[in-house]
């Protein structure tokens, strides 16, 4: 990649080897600006499409990702070096966003021809129509750096709006693979990504028209107050400290299992990660024995495009350093290592670690750890498992483990979180015609699930007309009368109010 010798750049290198791996532009704000006001210019034509011809272009995009999805996994490995197991997963649900949406685009976006409430709307017709934002900006994290930006992209572009991507600057190669993707397919020039660190964020933040932004809450709460100032539109996806709920009525082996791949994919650097598991006291040993078999049995490394590792790098010295801190701060209090526990290779891996014994007073419980750290809590029944889940700033998802499905139906509901899966993990991120979104401190709004996920890049408008011959004046326009205030305020008694005591009397 050619970067000219004079602009800023960022180095990009993979985290399991520090080898260099790309160099991008570290984009000034009035970098942003220019791309803004150029997807401007082509918004329009883009919206004038309509969504059939949008989704064809998304179709043909579709093309180019299954066509060239073994190389993508490449890139988010060179940047991220995660496992090719871990890194492979984000082309094929790309690919399966992007069918979501275009096969259902054009309902979700269609107009609404809703009856008027009251018998005074009968001669208009009303119409509720879907138009987008023109210029959504799209900020993402390094987590997933193929799959984040495509979360978001995908139904801002077939909602009509133009879409800027700022990548995390610890993983932008496969935000620019994707840019090159529409670039290669001859698409309207209505996607782009800037590549940079804060202040490209920050400028993205002022400049464009409705902010899709994932992260954490600290940076979350900095995009909601900038745009506050704007009054620019905006949905976050934040941070969370998932909790698991063990009921002594699971199938304890696959409740370990699934808590396994809950809580360590992408060596546990996932927003909906298991970051605390309570198991009720019968079967708490039982889970913890089987939690520390197959944590043990876990292969760490990365090597190519082999299959053979189940575990792979953290992103950054930095996410190792937190790991570190919240196991240091959970033994120092107390808690017991069990299985795993500690830094590998200087820093560029961290062993998978359970941590029983753990309680509320540690770090790795309160703070997002984003990292292979299972903490286990021991709880007295279902009752002080939902108190303590619930015991968090915190409320993205959680997982119930139960051999009770209405159990844990009702379980569910006393969680304070924006999604719950039962016996399994991140389910609900791989079924779109659900929403994702945090409560509390993990979030503002959400994404996918069903009209609502395309329709929040879209402003409603309200088309208000008549439907067949029209007075010669309507009844409220002037001049003032007496009568006909009185006919209209009698009208709407006798449709609304309740009860006979109520009914309109001309009144003298
Ligand atoms: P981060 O908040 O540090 O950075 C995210 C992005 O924001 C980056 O692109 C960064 O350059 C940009 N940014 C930083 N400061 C900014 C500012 N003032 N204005 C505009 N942009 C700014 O997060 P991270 O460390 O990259 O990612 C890890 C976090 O993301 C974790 O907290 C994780 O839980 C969260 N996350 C949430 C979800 C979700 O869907 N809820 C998904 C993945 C990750």
């Amino acid at each position: 990649m050619s970067v000219d010798a004079r602009t800023p750049t960022i180095e990009v290198r993979n985290p399991a080897d520090g080898h260099l791996v790309g160099a991008v532009t570290d984009h000034s704000a009035g970098a942003v600006d220019d791309a803004v006001a150029r997807l401007r210019r082509h918004q329009r034509d883009w919206e004038d499409l309509g969504v059939r011809g949008r989704a064809d272009w998304l179709l043909r995009y579709q093309d180019w990702l299954v066509d060239n999805a073994a190389r993508l996994t490449d890139v988010v490995q060179s940047e991220t070096g995660k496992t090719r197991f871990d890194a492979a997963i984000e082309a094929p649900a790309a690919i399966d966003l992007l069918k979501y949406w275009t096969d259902r685009g054009e309902r979700f976006l269609a107009d609404e021809h809703p009856t008027p409430h009251s018998p005074f709307g009968l001669g208009k017709r009303l119409i509720t129509s879907y138009r987008p934002h023109p210029v959504v900006g799209i900020i993402t994290p390094w987590n997933l750096p193929l799959l984040n930006p495509c979360f978001d992209a995908f139904a801002a572009l077939l909602a009509g709006a133009a879409v800027l991507v700022k990548p995390s600057e610890v993983t932008p190669l496969s935000a620019i693979e994707l840019a090159r993707g529409w670039a290669e397919i001859g698409a309207p020039p209505v996607f782009t990504v800037m590549t940079g660190g804060r202040e490209t964020g920050a400028a993205v933040t002022e400049a464009a028209d409705f902010i899709q932004f994932t992260g954490s809450t600290a940076t979350g709460r900095a995009i909601a107050a900038s745009c506050a100032e704007r009054l620019t539109p905006y949905s976050l996806e934040l941070g969370g400290k998932d909790p698991a709920i063990v009921l002594a009525d699971a199938d304890i082996d696959r409740a370990a299992a699934g808590i396994v791949f809950g809580g360590l994919f992408n060596s546990g650097q996932v927003c909906i990660s298991v970051e605390r598991i309570y198991v009720e006291a019968p079967v708490y040993d039982r889970f913890l024995a089987s939690l520390a078999v197959q944590v043990g049995r876990l292969r760490q490394g990365v090597e190519g495009r082999s299959f053979d590792f189940d575990i792979g790098a953290m992103a950054t010295r930095g996410q190792c350093d937190i790991v570190q801190r919240h196991l240091e701060d959970a033994v120092a209090r107390g808690a017991r290592i069990v299985a795993g526990g500690g830094v590998v290779d200087g820093g560029r891996f961290f062993e998978p670690t359970v941590l029983a014994d753990v309680d509320h007073s540690m770090a790795c419980l309160t703070e997002e750890t984003f990292g292979p750290l299972l903490p286990v809590i021991k709880v007295a029944d279902e009752d002080e498992a939902v108190r303590l889940a619930n015991d968090s700033d915190y409320g993205l998802s959680a997982t119930v483990w139960t051999g009770d499905r209405q159990r844990g139906e009702r379980l569910a509901r006393r969680l304070e979180v924006g999604a719950v899966n039962i016996n399994d993990a991140f389910a609900n991120l791989m079924n779109y015609a659900v929403p994702m979104g945090g409560w509390k401190q993990s979030g503002i709004g959400s994404r996918f699930g069903g009209p609502a996920g395309i329709r929040k890049y879209c402003r409603t408008q309200a088309i208000v007309g008549p439907r067949g011959p029209q007075l010669g004046r309507e009844p409220l326009w002037y001049p003032a009368s007496k009568r006909r205030s009185m006919m209209i305020t009698v009208l709407m008694r006798l449709i609304d109010a309740r009860g006979r005591r109520r009914l309109p009397r001309w009144p003298g």
